[in-house]
């Protein structure tokens, strides 16, 4: 193995972003070859190359135990799309999980028989840790709440999710459960946003928020007047339009980025393309969008994410501009490796290399994170090897380089040792 592909295989990789459930949520998920491989983004391929939706939901069904005739449903669509990225996930996942070298009904049936162990707890931080040789993971489980997680205090490490807010959704009732906050106007709200912040801010990694499936990124300034009308219409149970929601979600969003600067936390953005398959308003998800937010809150930091797919160059132009902003290559590896790997040499040659995150596998089973963050590895130890073949860098400067995209830079930007040490420090003096 080459020096630089080894010292990219045996440095611990930080992953930004994952939606990985909790540990009681994981010993639940069935024991079955064809959800660890296929449930995951893959699913969208192949609906694309032509499978019905109920075959794909017939694949996943684990309560049937005929694992032959549920890929058989899918067979021809998945020779179609086994060469995407997510297709080379699932044949990662059948490969580093159970030794299938190809997957065929065969293969399954004998991996559906030889692993029929049940889970057992602590296997999810082990297989992300010792096989996927993961520092830690950020996870984003679409919710306010960020407590200390025992089943990994210092690995699972919690986002506050803001994407409800950045929606203007404002549901009076949670609030009220979280907060004991009654909201009836602009400034209560605001009281309300700061007490989530009060009580999760210490534990969080992060902010997050993926509104950009629902509404457009671009964001404009909004005076409290306006998403005050907005916000008593809602409260009178009044159905809002468009443009009141993207009143009231506007200033919601400018409250979560000025709170999360005061808490030293980054806000992470879901920039670019779309989970899942069919609709896709492209208009909502080019970064540049952002760039009245980016411009109007200088002291937060933005992470932006899954290199704004397929919108990468002007993603690059807004990490040169910035100097509040970060770029995040989760997910990109898997959705389009040969962009994601042409992206990373653009942006080397372009922005600040300290700006760069590269990897999050946004996944929600620890395998397909193993998976995900494989392709990662492969894809970066392309790149820099090309460069240093072409003769732009040393392989010296080439590994200091991997070093700061896969830890390093994250290590700069989160405060990842101060909220490890906040989670050890409340578990020992509040009992949680
Ligand atoms: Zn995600």
């Amino acid at each position: 193995m080459s020096d630089l592909r080894e010292h990219i295989w045996a440095t611990p990789l930080v992953d930004t972003h994952e939606h990985q459930g909790k540990e009681h949520e994981y010993l639940q998920t069935p024991k079955d070859v064809l959800v660890e491989l296929f449930d995951n983004y893959v699913t969208a391929d192949l609906v694309v190359a032509g499978a019905s939706p109920d075959a794909v939901r017939q694949l996943l069904d684990a309560s049937d135990p005929d694992v032959r005739a549920r890929f058989e449903g899918v067979e021809q669509a998945w020779e179609a799309c086994q060469y995407t990225g997510y297709g080379e996930a699932v044949r990662l996942i059948a490969r580093l999980a159970y030794g299938m070298e190809q997957v065929t009904a065969d293969a399954l049936e004998q991996a559906q028989r030889e692993h029929s162990k049940p889970r057992e707890a602590g296997e999810r931080l082990r297989i992300l840790r010792e096989h996927g040789n993961i520092d830690h993971v950020q996870v984003d489980d679409f919710c306010w709440q960020c407590l200390p997680d025992d089943s990994g205090p210092e690995f699972f490490l919690y986002d506050i999710s803001w994407a409800g807010f950045c929606q203007g959704d404002v549901h009076p009732e949670s609030i009220w459960q979280e907060t004991g906050i009654e909201v009836k106007d602009i400034g209560s709200l605001r009281q309300a946003m700061e007490a989530i912040f009060e009580k999760y801010g210490r534990c969080a990694i992060a902010v997050k928020a993926q509104h950009a499936y629902t509404r457009t990124l671009k964001w404009i300034p909004r005076e409290d007047s306006d998403a005050e009308a907005v916000l008593q219409k809602a409260l009178r149970g009044e159905a809002l339009t468009q443009e009141e929601k993207l009143c009231l979600g506007d200033w919601c969003w400018a409250r979560g980025a000025e709170l999360a600067a005061q808490y030293h936390l980054p806000f992470k953005i879901h920039t670019g393309y779309y989970a899942g398959w069919g609709r896709m308003p492209v208009h909502y998800i080019p970064a540049g969008n952002l760039w009245e937010l980016l411009a109007t809150y200088p002291q937060t930091r933005f992470v932006l994410m899954h290199i704004a797919y397929p919108y990468n160059d002007e993603l690059v132009a807004l990490a040169k501009r910035y100097p509040n902003v970060w770029v995040d290559m989760c997910w990109a590896w898997s959705i389009d490796p040969y962009s994601a790997g042409d992206f990373f040499r653009r942006f080397l040659h372009a922005a600040p290399i300290n700006k760069l995150f590269v990897f999050g596998g946004d996944t929600r089973l620890p395998w397909a994170a193993v998976a995900y963050a494989t392709q990662a590895r492969q894809g970066l130890y392309r790149s820099l090897q090309a460069e240093v073949k072409e003769k732009n860098l040393t392989e010296r400067e080439a590994k200091a380089i991997a070093t700061r995209v896969m830890r390093q830079n994250q290590y700069e930007c989160f405060d990842i040792e101060g909220r490890r040490a906040n989670i050890l420090h409340i578990m020992r003096h509040e009992g949680r």
